[in-house]
């Protein structure tokens, strides 16, 4: 029963560069954790249910007779395939092309930056690294088949290709609609090589899900799309951020973390707690050991996951973090804000606000806990992070002191053997000291030798050297810290006879660097 209507094949289409070498790296990845491809695709079609999820809110029609969430993973030994189904919202031919022809954002474009910049040298254990997104297919399937139909339309199609030459987008047949087993959602076929044999075994598809998957909120079913009662899920489906802590394990955690940050460090520090009162939330927030690559974005922009009420609303609500705490990765949940306004609208509901300046309090507290508990831990954060923080200095006054409390800088006393915090320097301060000297310059060593120090030495005061590019412009806003004045050492007269009097040794004949 051949259709005619349609034409059942289509052009072959050509990966773009960036896929085509992205999916080079993918298939030479033969010594890495080829876990990682069901991981991927497990993230993406929860977040394919995610995003139904919100769009249903304002249109219920959209899942109307199939209203439960769910994915699926299965393989079929006799024709040695894994699937990967959900009931999410799907691709039409367009997005097929466009979602899974080019480097799409997030996980993929992030390892193709580093790739670039390292030169591919680095490729393959950058991997392991990043996640591939989709791609990661590749690394256990010679031929992958997409079969997907968006919510609330009519056509189903199919996406192929064998992850070398390029890939064809059709309408689907009969047989391949049915597959769906429903009117929405998306079917990933991998068929296996032998590299990937192991996944043709149902318990190590297990382990790897409860491994990696535990903390998505969709349920994940090892069996085949067509939904039986009594079935039960392999992960907890609960978004961890809603459990309590005491229910949650150490690997929970850093599974969460791995999976929205695609990354290959470990959180340095998880802040997990609920606010009542004013606002209500939880948040399960992660500050990240490793520098992110674009740190230094201009766009500053902000990467925690918003939801409201379970619902993921938006990866990157603006406002919802201040832009010195950008490298803060993690979930706020919210229970006041409303469903049924736009994502673009949303940063201007004073609640982003009230969550804003909350969640920012209870980090800088975290944070200065840990510094006293855990002061090398402190230290490896102070060094990727403290320039950023510092921003927070001029960009939000009325966070500044809880800033300060944290803050710490190189300085010449005892030769630098520890930084110094602002009080730790004020409580070495001379009695009669009224200001904190601080010499800037580009890096610390050069600094220590700079002969306007010389007198200062002589004279036991400690100056503190400052060489982030920031510390010039908070310094512009905030003259003072606990009364005591900022004082530059190469500007404008330092009276150090009057700051030594109590000093035994008399004062050297005034210093040539006292200008007046
Ligand atoms: P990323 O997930 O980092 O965006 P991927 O390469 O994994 O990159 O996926 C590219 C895009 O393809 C996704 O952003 C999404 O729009 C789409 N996509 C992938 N898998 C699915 C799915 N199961 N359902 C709906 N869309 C999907």
């Amino acid at each position: 029963m051949a259709k005619t209507a349609k034409k059942q094949t289509s052009e072959q289409q050509n990966f773009s560069a960036d896929v085509a070498r992205l999916l080079e790296i993918v298939a030479g990845a033969l010594y890495t954790n080829h876990d990682v491809f069901l991981r991927e695709l497990i993230s993406n079609a929860a977040d394919a249910c995610g995003k139904l999820r919100f769009e249903a809110i304002q249109n219920p029609a959209l899942t109307k007779g199939d209203p439960d969430f769910r994915i699926h993973v299965f393989k079929n030994t006799d024709d040695r395939t894994v699937g990967v189904f959900d009931n999410g919202i799907g691709m039409s031919a367009e997005e097929l092309a466009d979602h899974l022809g080019t480097i799409a954002k997030s996980g993929s474009r992030a390892l193709m930056e580093q790739v670039k910049a390292s030169k591919g040298g680095d490729a393959l254990k950058l991997i392991g690294q990043f996640g591939v997104g989709f791609y990661a297919a590749y690394m256990v399937a010679s031929h992958v088949r997409v079969i997907s139909r968006k919510a609330g339309t009519k056509d189903t199609n199919v996406w192929e290709s064998d992850g070398s030459t390029g890939f064809t987008v059709r309408p689907a047949s009969a047989e391949e609609s049915a597959l769906l087993h429903g009117d929405r959602g998306t079917l990933i076929t991998l068929s296996i090589k032998d590299e990937g044999a192991e996944f043709l075994i149902e318990e190590k598809l297990r382990q790897v899900i409860e491994h990696y998957s535990d903390h998505i909120d969709t349920p994940i079913y090892l069996a085949e799309p067509q939904f039986k009662e009594g079935q039960s899920a392999v992960n907890q489906a609960s978004a961890l951020w809603m459990r309590s802590k005491s229910e949650v394990t150490e690997e929970e955690y850093t599974a969460f973390y791995k999976h929205i940050t695609f990354g290959f460090d470990e959180p340095l520090l998880t802040c997990h707690w609920r606010a009542e009162g004013m606002i209500s939330f939880n948040a399960l927030l992660f500050l990240p050991t490793m520098r992110p690559w674009d740190l230094y974005d201009p766009t500053r922009k902000n990467a925690v996951k918003l939801y409201v009420r379970r619902v993921f609303i938006s990866d990157s609500i603006d406002g919802l973090m201040y832009p010195w705490l950008r490298f803060v990765r993690g979930a706020i949940d919210s229970e006041d804000l409303p469903l049924n306004i736009s994502r673009e609208s949303l940063q201007y509901n004073p609640v982003i606000g009230k969550i804003r300046s909350s969640v920012a309090k209870r980090v800088l507290g975290d944070l200065n806990k840990l510094s006293q508990n855990d002061e090398p831990a402190f230290l490896t954060f102070w060094a990727q992070f403290g320039a950023a923080m510092k921003e927070g200095l001029y960009d939000a006054a009325e966070h500044r002191e809880d800033i300060f409390k944290i803050c710490r800088f190189a300085t010449t006393h005892e030769d630098g053997k520890s930084l110094a915090s602002l009080d730790d320097y004020i409580a070495r301060m001379k009695p009669d000291q009224n200001e904190i000297y601080y010499i800037s310059g580009e890096n610390v060593e050069a600094l220590r030798r700079s002969p306007q120090l010389e007198g200062f030495k002589k004279h036991g005061l400690e100056v503190l050297l400052f060489t982030d590019t920031i510390d010039d412009f908070w310094l512009q806003q905030v003259p003072e810290f606990k009364g005591k004045v900022f004082k530059s050492v190469t500007k404008g007269a330092v009276d150090l006879k009057d700051e030594s009097k109590k000093e035994e040794a008399p004062a050297p004949e005034k210093p040539s660097f006292c200008k007046s």
